[in-house]
């Protein structure tokens, strides 16, 4: 009696597990039908840095060389991508681009701008290094002529200097470069101001300069052409000038890591 339910019951297992065997088969089969092809996810690319594409640019001019960029020229849809993505593009298209022109700056010489030829027959310049395209006049002016100091009075200070350690973030990792001096009493801002006040005449305003260099990442002035050669223009001469003789105080300067006294310098 008891064999017997035994036996039964091994049965009844034995079917429930064929039963399973059955069904799990069953699943998978109408799974695999059913089954849809996803297509294989691309990775969306990183975007690149402005600093990348400032780098692609250069590199692309420098491979085109001087001359005309005509639409059907294989360039021409990367030059017009940065156009298009200029902040104020409208200003620059105007009528309709009919072509890109590369040509020989001749406010610094060695280096290439961008020409855009309109459909209107009018032309204006344009600037591609996209670094510079969100800084207002003041701004870029105030880089150039912190520069410029950079390279005469405070560079002696700078090397004079047993380690360059940032004076507020205590930052001593970075590389030379990236410290600046600064003045510990009177703001930059101060001096650059009363120098411009020298230049508040109708006549020699001018003289301003109102387009800069960029040569790898931060402004310069653009120098002068004179007899072939390129000079340091009157207004950063000046200026070099006017900043030794006033404020060229050692006992007031310290040394600031670029980013500390970017945000001292907008105070
Ligand atoms: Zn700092």
């Amino acid at each position: 009696m008891l064999k017997i339910t035994t036996t039964a019951i091994t049965k009844i297992i034995r079917i429930t597990r064929m039963t399973q065997t059955k069904i799990v088969k069953q699943r998978a089969l109408k799974a695999k039908t059913n089954r849809v092809n996803k297509p294989k996810q691309n990775k969306e690319p990183k975007p690149i840095t402005k600093a990348a594409r400032v780098r692609n640019t250069r590199n692309l001019i420098t491979k085109q060389g001087r001359g005309i960029i005509p639409k059907e020229h294989p360039a021409f849809n990367q030059f017009y991508e940065l156009i298009q993505r200029y902040p104020y593009k409208e200003t620059k298209i105007g009528a309709g681009i009919h072509t890109i022109e590369i040509i020989k700056n001749n406010r610094s010489g060695a280096d290439n701008i961008m020409k855009i030829n309109r459909t209107d027959e009018t032309s204006v310049s344009f600037h591609w290094n996209e670094t510079t395209w969100n800084k207002n006049h003041l701004r870029l002016l105030t880089e150039a002529m912190r520069h410029s100091i950079e390279r005469s009075s405070s560079k002696n200070y700078k090397k004079q200097q047993k380690k360059l350690i940032c004076c507020f973030c205590n930052n001593d990792k970075l590389s030379k470069n990236q410290y600046h001096v600064d003045h510990k009493t009177i703001p930059f801002s101060h001096i650059r101001d009363a120098y411009l006040k020298e230049y508040e005449y109708e006549s020699i305003r001018s003289f301003i300069p109102v387009s800069f260099n960029n040569p790898e990442g931060y402004t310069t002035f653009i120098k002068e052409i004179s007899d072939l050669k390129k000079k340091t223009s009157g207004f950063e001469k000046d200026w070099i000038w006017y900043h030794d003789e006033l404020y060229n105080h050692p006992e007031d300067y310290q040394i600031l890591c670029a980013s500390c006294n970017s945000i001292k310098g907008n105070k």
